[in-house]
């Protein structure tokens, strides 16, 4: 099962993504955890990466890309994976589609979590708190100026992918402002009613 998980910074994808992997033993692709590991292990990439993060613009689509490129071929993405904030821009989307197109693979469905974008910067203010109270270090860019910025390359440049698999069929929404368990419940709904494919 190739899935893409679809929505603002915040949204949750990040949660349901990991109970996706707990559920179906398919590993979760987060650009976003990947990039912030290379930014830690100082390679180029994460060199490249590191500036632009912390402002909370994207990353250019030739680094997103490559890195999700090399990461798909790996063995325990053989029965599939969960894309967690990637493809972020339409260039992204073809990428992807092309990626697997090459591979004989194709997209079984991308899940946008619908939020109301108000909620949003109170919910990640929410995530600093408790990231901070569990004695973990806050994200950098979970800060409110930096969060606002990550909301509107949102919705500048990934909203319209929302528009991009509508068109093709493609996309299912479920309620993210609902609880954590009902939204798995309502993602879980969904595949079930997918055909299965490997
Ligand atoms: P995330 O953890 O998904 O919120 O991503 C954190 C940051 O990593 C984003 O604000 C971007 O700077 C960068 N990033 C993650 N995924 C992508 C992507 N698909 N395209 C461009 N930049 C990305």
């Amino acid at each position: 099962m190739r899935l893409i998980l679809l929505g603002p910074p915040g949204a949750g994808k990040g949660t349901q993504a990991q109970r996706l992997v707990d559920r179906h033993g398919i590993p979760q692709l987060s650009t976003g955890d990947m990039l912030r590991a290379a930014v830690k292990a100082g390679t180029e990439v994460g060199r490249r990466a590191k500036a632009v993060m912390d402002a909370g613009e994207l990353v250019s689509d030739e680094i997103v890309n490559a890195i999700v490129a090399e990461r798909i071929d790996q063995p325990d993405c053989a029965r599939g994976f969960i894309l967690d904030g990637y493809p972020r821009t339409l260039a992204q989307a073809d990428a992807v589609e092309a990626m697997l197109a090459e591979r004989g693979l194709k997209l079984d469905a991308v899940i946008e979590l619908v939020v109301d974008e108000k909620a949003l910067v109170g919910r990640i203010a929410r995530r600093a708190e408790e990231t901070k109270a569990a004695g973990q270090p806050v994200r950098k860019d979970d800060t409110p100026e930096v969060f606002e910025e990550r909301l509107r390359e949102y919705y500048k440049k990934t909203a319209p992918l929302i528009g991009y698999y509508y068109a093709k069929k493609m996309l299912s929404g479920v309620d993210g402002m609902a609880s954590i368990d009902e939204v798995t419940g309502q993602i879980e709904a969904l595949l079930a009613k997918m055909p299965a494919t490997v």
